[in-house]
């Protein structure tokens, strides 16, 4: 506020000085005054008429003015900071399109396993950290990769030999698979006699006896079982979480999906830390009764404006290729063809329902089959009901048949894609494509397929599936390699996308996505000054140098949300 304050001040005391009431030049120049200018920069606005500009100038938390060094010194008076930029690279404030904030902040405090590729490494971690906490009920840990079980998936008498004393309970990095030891299936009552549940697998051998390895729904017999975190101890690491969003330059992040409890906590994180501006995704309805969308619509009333913001639902399709769950045309090598979660009609039912009442339908579809029927629904839809511009988003949208791209475009769906998803690590290149089979691993994370189809494309993380360090995604998107520079070249390098592209995507194209690109996502002339300062100039260096950018300070709304120890 002082600063505010001392613009204000200075303002009557000139009013004062000149005798009186403020002439109506005093006025003028009030008008126009900047709270804080940035000069001699590199800011790239996202405004495709004006893309590059050297300075910008912030009056309360928006954007007073962008244009020359001469242009921005005119809204410099007494009182305005001047932020000389020296030469440095601005971007509109970046946007995650896709993320969950709760586990992604637990992801900060857990022990994570997304870098060990190799089972040594995977139980060599875990056994450090069983010994590091002699007091935890519960070995509990995620992100291991399929990669790291070359024979398939893990077993419980693989965790066995490092926890046997206590229930262990390791979740894949992408959520989609669980690994338990003996004691946490005992636990569980998980045995040779129990069922699969509706729309999960309990993993069984040869002789029928459960493995340890727990698909989708039947993840929730175990991790059910391990002892929740109370709403404090929750609370807390969300605003960790959101520090550490602003931290990565993040200024906005779209929720994918969450349960009233844990919006409560949010509100009240966001309030003791307001570094960020969520939008979020309610969980959606399979059956949305009246009922059901009368206690949605009163989230939304409540959350309507400020940083906090409901406005769409979000429900799975489908799961993910490396367990096969991935609903596809085709089937995958040796069995099936994934597991669609929902039949069409049920499909269309509940996304008409929620079209029909004003909402954003978010929805999880990663195999070809699983687009088609998200697709299909959002079409029929807009058709049933007559309306236009819910900009419907199909979420990570992974295996798309080429012939379906154009219909992003022609129905205005969103293609909500995850910049690091095509990341290719041991887990990318030895699971994921041989999954898929090469015709199919051909046309997965086509980013750049997907621009030339038209349709609107917002980046996401995935936190805590990937890091929601965007940096990071957009050198992946850019490169297609690791940090380590593998495979050379790129994985399908065709795909990889121009620098600008990638930060379009997160920044304007995110902004789209939360139907919010008139406040935000470019750098123009009354938006709000949501902007982040970069350690390099993304667009002019070489794209193998784009990782090792440092976010210098974030803006959020003309506030500093992150500034680095060396800015
Ligand atoms: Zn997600």
């Amino acid at each position: 506020m002082s600063r505010r304050v001392t613009v204000l001040v200075a303002a009557a005391l000139a009013a004062a000085l000149s005798g009186g009431a403020a002439s109506p030049k005093v006025k003028e120049a009030k008008a126009s005054q900047a709270d804080r200018i940035f000069v001699n920069g590199r800011i790239w606005t996202g405004e495709p008429d004006r893309p590059l500009v050297e300075a910008l100038a912030v009056r309360g938390t928006t954007v007073l003015a962008v244009g020359t060094n001469a242009d921005i010194r005119r809204h410099s008076a007494k009182g305005t900071e001047v932020v000389d930029l020296r030469g440095r690279f601005v971007a509109p404030g970046f946007i995650d399109g896709h993320l969950h904030l709760l586990g992604g902040s637990l992801s900060l405090e857990e022990l994570r396993l997304d870098d060990a590729f190799t089972f040594g490494a995977l139980t060599g971690l875990v056994r450090d950290w069983a010994a590091a906490h002699p007091d935890a009920h519960w070995v509990t840990g995620r992100g291991w990769a399929y990669a790291a079980f070359p024979a398939g998936l893990p077993s419980r008498a693989q965790l066995d030999a490092v926890v046997a004393n206590r229930p262990a309970w390791l979740v894949s990095y992408d959520g989609h698979t669980g690994w338990a030891n003996s004691m946490a299936l005992r636990l569980a009552r998980v045995t040779r006699e129990t069922k699969d549940p509706a729309g999960g697998e309990i993993v069984r051998d040869g002789k029928g006896e459960p493995t340890g390895a727990l698909k989708e729904s039947a993840m929730d017999l175990v991790g059910g079982l391990v002892p929740k975190l109370l709403p404090h101890e929750k609370e807390r690491a969300l605003r960790n979480g959101i520090a550490q969003a602003a931290a990565w330059g993040l200024t906005s992040v779209h929720q994918a999906g969450i349960d009233a409890e844990e919006l409560e906590l949010l509100a009240n994180a966001l309030a003791a830390v307001p570094r960020l501006r969520v939008y979020v995704a309610l969980d959606i309805e399979r059956d949305p009764t009246p009922e059901a969308l009368a206690r949605q619509e009163e989230l939304r009333r409540r959350f309507s404006t400020g940083r906090l913001r409901v406005g769409a639902v979000k429900g799975y399709v489908d799961g993910v290729v490396e367990a096969k769950t991935a609903a596809m045309f085709e089937p995958y090598p040796g069995d099936g063809t994934g597991l669609p979660n929902w039949t069409q009609e049920e499909l269309d039912r509940a996304v008409a329902a929620y079209d029909k009442a004003g909402w954003q339908v978010m929805l999880h579809a990663i195999g070809d089959r699983g687009i088609d029927m998200a697709l299909t629904a959002f079409e029929r839809a807009a058709r049933a009901n007559g309306t236009t511009g819910r900009r419907h988003r199909v979420e990570h949208m992974e295996v798309a048949r080429t012939a379906d791209l154009p219909r992003f475009k022609a129905a205005g769906i969103i293609a909500s894609t995850q910049a690091m998803f095509p990341y290719p690590n041991q887990n990318h290149i030895g699971v994921y494509v041989p999954t898929l089979g090469p015709e199919r691993a051909r046309r997965a994370m086509a980013f750049r397929a997907i621009d030339d189809a038209g349709a609107v494309q917002s980046f996401g993380s995935d936190w805590p599936v990937f890091t929601a360090e965007v940096v990071r995604g957009i050198a992946c998107a850019v490169t297609r390699t690791t940090v380590e520079g593998t495979p050379a070249g790129g994985w399908e390098p065709s795909q990889r996308l121009t620098t600008e592209a990638a930060l379009r995507h997160f920044t304007r194209d995110a902004a789209f996505a939360e139907h919010a690109e008139k406040e935000k996502g470019t750098l123009a002339v009354g938006k709000l000054a949501d902007l982040v300062i970069l350690s390099q100039d993304l667009v002019a260096i070489p794209p193998d140098r784009i990782k090792d950018t440092k976010v210098l300070l974030t803006v959020l709304g003309g506030q500093d949300t992150w500034k680095a120890k060396d800015f």
